[in-house]
């Protein structure tokens, strides 16, 4: 499924009219129809449903689900918030059919008017604007949202709820708080961001007719999901060998930091890796082998249990590395990183490696195999020098700009994470839950990324099918537990087998 900004989903729009040559009267009948059908899934027959029409293409959809209501026997009303004269084009078609079908509509005048009908109803249907809303509300419209979110009701919005930019970097705006919101044709960006997603509570995408083919000429942005994740997976070979599987290295590690690189190796055989072997302080590698028997090991050399430049490593032995797990921000590190970002594989880089990266990023951009950085929001502020909330207000603009700079693969961590590729290609994952917001989930994350980049050949599908079963696997151990407060970055390795056991 694609993600749009509202400017992309106005040329799908167009294009679907103009050239496709489906009538804008017809999208807005299906997006009615579709909307009504999800809305009686979460509302019971004997509610009062009331709603509410603004001014343009979203408050048309608000007809054709008021007459859809009137027709199966529903208690609605539709109150229409502006006055006629800004009710125009389609919705005004639609309009029409809902009167000529019997319907009455309440044209809204005065302020306690509304109190009135609040107070008589249970489930509000939210059409007042779309993705149409520039600029903060304006008055009666920003009253009526007020009043709207402080009424005991039940608050289904159209598309997105009314108020809500639908692109990022936006910050002056209010909104209304829905409950449920039934995305049309596609969602948009703003349910991705940390600061505006819980606007629109649970969210489902209706389809209305937009073809497939035109939504992704429009959208380079894309929701990854189990059946993709189903699709691209690649299958075991009956007659593979280990080095079918590749040959994986993980470096990092430090004397205070054993147990971040063991994760990260378990969970790489864990994924599906043929061999694993990490390279750390000598410290660390019999507390690996003791967690981890299957792994091979190589002592590279240290300062005071940090790990130092270190040439006697061929990296050439690798079918990919991942590297800055646990290793620490001493200054002799450093060039140890530069010394690995030589390799000619796929190049993973994380943590604290993000760190050495920053002085290192004239490198990064000669590099001629892939390099993948796996960030979370405070490493990828400071790879930018921007703060975090400026991060997090506009998380996928950031990451291309960066991917398309430095020539990279981003993988920004978070609740959603975003992968983009140095192609400027975007994906989100949306398993994971807050169980993993805890020190070791990125580790473990590192693993897994690292097993799907050595058993795949298209890199990108790799980095997403490798965020889809780290959260999957958090995801069906809470199912199990529970709870979110115990969940252990361990309990996500030994989960990692209930996710491919989907995939029978
Ligand atoms: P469209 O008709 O373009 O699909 P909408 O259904 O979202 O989009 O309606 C957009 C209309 O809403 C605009 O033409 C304008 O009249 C009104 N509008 C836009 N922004 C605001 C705002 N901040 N406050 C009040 N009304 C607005
Ligand atoms: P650490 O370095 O401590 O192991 P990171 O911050 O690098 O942790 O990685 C945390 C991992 O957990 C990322 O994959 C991130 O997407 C995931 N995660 C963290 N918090 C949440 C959350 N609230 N919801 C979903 N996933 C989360
Ligand atoms: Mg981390």
């Amino acid at each position: 499924m694609n993600i749009v900004t509202a400017e992309e989903m106005y040329d799908v729009d167009h294009y679907t009219m103009k050239e496709i040559g489906l009538d804008g009267k017809v999208l807005m009948e299906n997006a009615g129809r579709a909307v009504s059908e999800k809305v009686k899934q979460v509302i019971r027959k004997e509610d009062r449903v009331t709603i509410v029409i603004g001014p343009g293409n979203n408050g048309g959809d608000g007809f054709v689900i008021a007459r859809t209501f009137m027709e199966d026997g529903y208690r609605v009303q539709a109150v229409q918030l502006v006055p006629d004269k800004k009710i125009g084009g389609d919705a005004s078609y639609h309009k029409q059919i809902f009167l000529n079908c019997g319907g009455d509509v309440f044209l809204l005048k005065e302020n306690d008017e509304f109190d009135i009908i609040l107070s008589q109803t249970d489930v509000l249907v939210d059409c007042i604007l779309g993705i149409g809303v520039y600029g903060p509300l304006r008055s009666p419209i920003k009253e009526y949202v007020r009043k709207i979110n402080e009424a005991n009701v039940m608050i289904i919005s159209v598309d997105i709820p009314s108020g809500l930019p639908s692109d990022e970097g936006l910050t002056d705006f209010e909104s209304v708080q829905a409950d449920y919101t039934f995305t049309i044709g596609a969602p948009k960006l703003s349910a991705f961001l940390q600061t505006t997603a819980i606007f629109y509570g649970k969210w489902e995408t209706v389809s209305i007719g937009f073809p497939k083919k035109v939504l992704s000429q429009f959208s380079k942005r894309e929701l990854w999901s189990e059946q993709l994740f189903k699709e691209t997976m690649p299958k075991r070979n009956p007659f593979s060998y280990k080095g079918n599987h590749g040959r994986g290295l993980i470096v990092g590690g430090s004397l205070v930091m054993p147990g971040s690189i063991t994760m990260t190796v378990q969970a790489a055989l864990k994924a599906g890796a043929g061999l694993i072997t990490a390279a750390t302080v000598k410290e660390n590698i019999p507390i690996i082998t003791s967690n981890c028997p299957e792994a091979m090991s190589i002592p590279l050399s240290d300062v005071n249990g940090f790990l130092v430049n270190d040439t006697s490593i061929s990296t050439s032995n690798y079918d990919a590395i991942a590297i800055g797990i646990g290793m620490g921000r001493k200054e002799g590190t450093t060039n140890l990183v530069r010394t690995i970002m030589q390799a000619n594989c796929p190049l993973i880089i994380d943590a604290d490696g993000l760190y050495h990266l920053k002085s290192s990023l004239s490198i990064v951009k000669k590099r001629q195999a892939p390099t993948i950085i796996t960030p979370h929001a405070g490493e990828m502020a400071m790879l930018l020098d921007v703060s975090i909330k400026e991060l997090l207000l506009s998380p996928f603009q950031y990451s291309l700009d960066f991917a398309r700079e430095y020539g990279v693969y981003v993988v920004l961590k978070g609740k959603f994470t975003i992968i983009t590729s140095p192609g400027g290609r975007q994906i989100v994952n949306t398993t994971g839950n807050q169980g993993l917001a805890k020190g070791g989930s990125g580790d473990v994350l590192t693993g897994i990324i690292l097993a799907m980049v050595l058993q795949h050949d298209d890199l990108l599908q790799s980095l997403c099918n490798a965020c889809y079963v780290h959260g999957k696997a958090a995801d069906l151990q809470i199912e199990e537990k529970n709870t979110y407060y115990d969940l252990m970055a361990t309990d996500v390795i030994s989960g990692i087998p209930n996710v491919y056991r989907t995939l029978f």
